[in-house]
């Protein structure tokens, strides 16, 4: 997990800042990406949804295990996944639901993140520091402190915990076609909570949806997949080294996952979402490529542009923090616009669309 970012100067150093210990390395992949021409899967229906339980068959969840800590198992798939994934599936979460993590905050009622009404997982921790980020205190992989001493960021729960949360609206869920989201921080950085969060709200008949950078062992992406109907993915930028400059992490360890995720087979929507940030992402050459990438996975091609915004400025002050983009100011609509018809006329078929 992550230091606290306080000490490593935060936004500041974050160009020069090496991937955080979050087990991406023992699948990080160089080389440039090109997702465009990864093989379709064939077919996103129950077979799709067999293979992903393939994938991450023997994964369990390490119960009493701090969500952060090691807990996961290395197993490799185990053969049988589909049988496996179906008899997991029936299985109450049991003793998983005691799972503790760490929690930013819950939002009721969004229209964010996700179709429908939904309650949104915010969860601490996150390998990037985009210089851009507006909740900078998810950040924090431990209960994090601001100017005030007496604002602390975050607290523990339970799986218990947070599905009794996410299921008090349920009705809403029912009736709007919302669900639940975890978002973050990285909600991956804690993947065996995650993943244990997800199963016990499928239990509850409640769709999900996950909000990632999937900058993450691949076994927490498929742990997390396993229980996902919808799978929403930041792509930050195209290249390498100005994502690395402006997250401080590589991108290829994201497109590798990315791929992975489209040739599992896995049966649920998939929206790649561009953040829109003026001068830095928002060149024709990234938008094209982005758009290149969510149209070459399986099924219907997706990619949503979330408008830069300053809203999170001040929390940078709360902390203490110098943030990263003091004069950058958000996108006009008109750039927007273009930018969107741009991308819909450049590549067939790719359904784009600016955030609400
Ligand atoms: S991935 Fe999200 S939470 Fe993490 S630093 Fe970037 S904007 Fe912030």
């Amino acid at each position: 997990m992550l230091n606290d970012p306080r000490a490593d100067g935060h936004a500041a150093a974050s160009a020069a800042r090496p991937p955080a210990a979050s087990g991406v390395a023992e699948g990080a992949e160089a080389g440039a990406p090109g997702v465009a021409d990864a093989p379709p899967a064939p077919g996103r229906a129950e077979a799709g949804r067999a293979r992903v339980a393939a994938a991450s068959a023997g994964l369990g969840v390490a119960e009493g295990a701090e969500a952060g800590g090691p807990g996961v198992a290395d197993a490799p798939p185990a053969p049988g996944g589909a049988e496996a994934g179906a008899e997991r599936a029936a299985r109450p979460a049991g003793r998983a639901l005691g799972l503790v993590g760490r929690v930013l905050r819950i939002e009721r009622a969004s229209i964010h993140d996700g179709a429908g009404l939904r309650t949104v997982v915010f969860l601490q921790g996150c390998p990037l520091r985009c210089a851009w980020c507006s909740t900078p205190e998810s950040q924090f992989a431990r209960p994090g402190v601001g100017r005030d001493p007496a604002a602390l960021y975050g607290e523990s729960m339970t799986v218990a915990e947070v599905v009794a949360e996410i299921t008090r609206d349920e009705v809403f869920y029912y009736h709007s076609g919302g669900g639940a989201t975890i978002s973050g921080g990285e909600p991956l950085a804690q993947g065996e909570f995650t993943a244990a969060i997800l199963k016990a709200v499928k239990a509850h008949g409640i769709a999900t949806a996950v909000e990632t950078t999937l900058f993450a062992a691949p076994k927490y992406v498929f742990a997390a997949l396993e229980w996902t109907d919808h799978l929403l993915v930041d792509i930050k930028h195209t290249d390498s080294a100005a994502h690395a400059r402006w997250t401080g992490v590589p991108v290829e360890p994201i497109i590798r996952n990315l791929r992975a995720v489209g040739a599992s087979g896995f049966p649920g929507r998939i929206t790649v979402r561009l953040p829109y940030i003026p001068g830095i992402n928002s060149e024709r050459a990234n938008l094209v490529a982005t758009g290149r990438i969510a149209a070459g996975l399986p099924g219907p091609a997706e990619l949503e542009l979330v408008p830069y915004h300053r809203l999170g400025v001040g929390t940078y002050e709360a902390l203490d923090w110098d943030y990263a983009l003091p004069d950058l100011r958000p996108p006009a609509r008109a750039d927007l616009m273009a930018a969107v018809a741009y991308l819909a006329d450049s590549i067939p078929g790719l359904t784009v669309a600016l955030a609400r």
